[in-house]
This record gives C-alpha cells, structure tokens and sequence, in this order.
C-alpha cells in the first residue's frame, strides 16, 4: 500500500480505487458496490484482486509457480445473454486439435457485440444438448472469450440438428473425415476428449507454432508477433519454427516485405540470433510439445540437460519423474518419434540454437552449503533476483532463520526474523554486503 501511496506522490497513475481494507467483511462490501457499479468504469473490468498487504506475509506466503498465494482474484458475476447458434465451425489449434466454436447471430452482451463464442468439444456439446439452431444462453466473463451456457430448450421448434464432429470435417471426395485446413486424417486418441489432425506439418499448426516459439514466455523473438509469423508463412519464408534461423539467407525476400523497412529487418535478425542462447527449459517450452508447460519444461531441462536425452528418455525414466504421468510422458515420447520433428531439432542444432545445459555440480559452486534467508525489502533487486542469484552460485534460500541459516539478509523493515537470528547469533548481512559477497563469488 505505500509503494503505491509512494508511486502515486511521484506523479504515476495509480488507479483511485484501490482501497486498504482491514477485514474480510470490508473486503466483500467494497466487492459489493462495484458489482453494482462497474458498468460506470470507462473500462472493462472482471473483478477485483485482494491481496494481502504486509510484504512480510507475503514473502512467508510464497507462490506457486507464478501464482502468489498473497493475492486472489474476486470476480464478478457473468454477463449473459441469448442468441441464435446460426451454426458450429471447426478451428485447428497449435497442437493440431479440431476446435468446434460456435457461430452466433449478433448480439450485445454487457455492451459488447458478439458473433463467435467457445464450444469445448464435441462430448461438452452433447452433454449439454446443444444443437445446431437453438436458442443460447452466452456467457461472458472479462476477457475470456464468450461461452455457449446452454439451450433453452423450452423454445426449440423441432428443427434443431445434433452436431456431429466427424460429419461436419467430412470431406466428399476423400471420402472420410478430413482436417478443414489441411485434408488430412483426424483422429481422437484413447481417453482424450479432441479430436487432432494427423499432419505435423499442417499449415494452421505451422503457424501458430512459429508464433508460439518466437512468444515472450518461450524464446523470446521481439519483432515476429501474430501478424509477422503469418507473412512470412504465407510468403514461404517459414515453413516451420527452424527456418526462423535461416532467415537471414532471405534478407533481399525480407526486405520486400510490406512494412518491413532495413531497420526493422535488421533488428529481426538480431532477436533471432539472440535467441540461440535461451535457456534449455525455454526451447523445450517453445518446441510446442502437446501438455508441455512452462513449470514443466524447465523441470524437464533440470533432469536431462539436453534436448537429445530427453529425446532419448523411455515411458518409464519419464514418468520416475514427481509430477509427470503417463499423458505428459507419451506426449513426449510421441513428439520425439515424428520424423518431421526430429528433423526441426536437427536444424535448429546446425543454425547454433543451444540444445543443451550444463549439468551443475552443486558441490563445485562458491556458495554450496550456505543457506540464506532474506527479509524485509531489497532495493537493488528483486526478492526474487537475489534468489536466483544466490541459487546460480550453489546457494540455498530458505524462508525462516533456523541453525542452519548461514546469512540472513536484511533489506528496509525487516521483520521477526532480525530477533531470531540475533538470538541465534546468525550472520547479518545487509544489501550492500550481499552484493558484494554475489560479486566477489561470481
Ligand atoms: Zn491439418
């Protein structure tokens, strides 16, 4: 609250309603008002978040993930409204999956203009008896994209279809279900509620791989975003993630791109190139593998330090693993298995891309076996940071001063556990000091 209190006598904008709150009862009063008076805000807005406000508690708090168990979103009911399902088309996903999405007659919902919402699949559809000319009940809740609630079956005129999946992608001349953008073969594995199309090489696979590589989260490549990827996939640029690296062989092709100036191509290249370097768990991440996320990339990058190994790893090595099953497990093993695929990861070795880690030897590094504790707030860097930074040296951080605690850090307001380690006569160290000792150990 006073780092915002702090933003806001520096001149930032800071929104002039959040509130301190100091109980629950407050909290799901003020929750009360805005549900009443949302529709007034010049924005859209879902929600409220509360989050708890001693940074102290939030540290001991922790997180999940990327998930801080300090903070909680409190939504706002949905809006909902009823339309007309004119019909139900099929998009291809990045993973190949058949989506089935619902075509509406237009309609404002919560001031918004809706012509498209999500069906999950086709045994979602069923359950809830939704049909092909029914009234729909639509849901819109903040940013997500709209969704089919329901029928209301009590104005159905009889003339209402079932929809049908595999008769809808059938393809007449082929003479058997087909992928709406590619032809191929559609299949539903054992157990899985999708339907996929059989071709790695999918051109709306392609694509939407390509811009999943090149995103944020994964390796990161300023300057391809939605619109780039899919010109250069067009214009035959990229047929597949590798090509990216070979780009730079186009450069006259590149250059005759509309709105891509010398600047701009040459920053592109740059990105890319930059890009080689990414952390193992981030290509791992950014090769698109079916179930594969973020956390379990990077677990996946810590046990086998090689894009090779795990390419190599059996079912049962995978699955010895704390949190991955059979699902992730045969995802892996089937990515690594497609000739198509393996071919990617051959180029992307021969263009630089690193596919390896070195496995670090804990014992080796300059602060194994001390322990860490950090408290109050660091002004330099980030809890987190320093975290990592300790860690990167073989060091361990832990969240309370025990005998084990070899330094304690303190940043501005230390909490409790200044006391406990002056009663345990722990090291003190201060931020400036930490820094020193990260630098003359690194
Ligand atoms: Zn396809």
């Amino acid at each position: 609250w006073e780092t915002l209190e702090y933003l806001k006598s520096l001149g930032f904008k800071v929104n002039p309603n959040n509130r301190r709150l100091d109980d629950i009862k407050q909290v799901e009063d003020y929750y009360q008002t805005w549900v009443e008076k949302r529709e007034k805000l010049h924005y859209e807005a879902d929600g409220i978040v509360v989050k708890v406000n001693q940074l102290e508690l939030q540290q001991r708090l922790g997180d999940i993930g990327r998930e801080p168990r300090w903070a909680i979103a409190y939504k706002f009911p949905a809006v909902q409204g009823t339309t007309r399902l004119i019909d139900i088309g099929i998009s291809v996903g990045r993973t190949g999956t058949l989506n089935p999405y619902a075509i509406l007659e237009p309609v404002s919902v919560g001031g918004v203009t809706i012509r498209q919402a999500a069906l999950h699949n086709e045994d979602d559809i069923r359950r809830k008896d939704i049909r092909i000319g029914d009234t729909v009940i639509i849901q819109r809740a903040g940013e997500v994209i709209p969704a089919v609630v329901g029928p209301v079956t009590s104005q159905r005129t009889g003339k209402e279809k079932e929809f049908k999946l595999l008769e809808k992608v059938f393809d007449k001349e082929k003479n058997r279900p087909a992928c709406p953008v590619c032809g191929s073969e559609v299949s539903r594995p054992e157990g899985e509620v999708m339907y996929y199309c059989s071709n790695a090489a999918c051109p709306a696979q392609a694509q939407q791989r390509i811009e999943h590589f090149a995103s944020r989260g994964a390796m990161d490549i300023r300057g391809i975003g939605e619109n780039l990827s899919a010109t250069l996939y067009e214009k035959g640029l990229i047929k597949d993630i590798a090509d990216i690296y070979y780009l730079k062989d186009h450069k006259e092709q590149l250059l005759e791109l509309e709105k891509m100036g010398g600047k701009s191509v040459s920053n592109m290249l740059d990105a890319i190139e930059k890009s080689k370097d990414r952390p193992l768990g981030r290509v791992i991440l950014a090769l698109g593998i079916r179930h594969i996320g973020e956390e379990t990339a990077e677990l996946l990058a810590r046990e086998f330090h090689s894009l090779d190994a795990l390419a190599e790893a059996s079912r049962e090595e995978l699955m010895s693993i704390e949190t991955i099953g059979p699902k992730i497990a045969d995802s892996i093993i089937a990515f690594f298995r497609q000739e198509t695929n393996r071919d990617i990861i051959k180029r992307l070795r021969e263009s630089g891309v690193k596919l390896e880690e070195k496995p670090v030897k804990a014992e080796a590094l300059p602060l194994a076996g001390m322990e860490f504790v950090l408290t109050g707030t660091l002004e330099a860097f980030s809890r987190k940071e320093a975290e990592e930074r300790i860690k990167a040296l073989g060091g361990a951080t832990g969240s309370s001063v025990t005998r084990k605690t070899t330094y304690l850090v303190v940043g501005t307001d230390p909490g409790s556990k200044l006391d406990r380690a002056r009663s345990l006569g722990t090291e003190i160290l201060n931020e400036a000091e930490l820094r020193n000792l990260l630098n003359r150990k690194a």
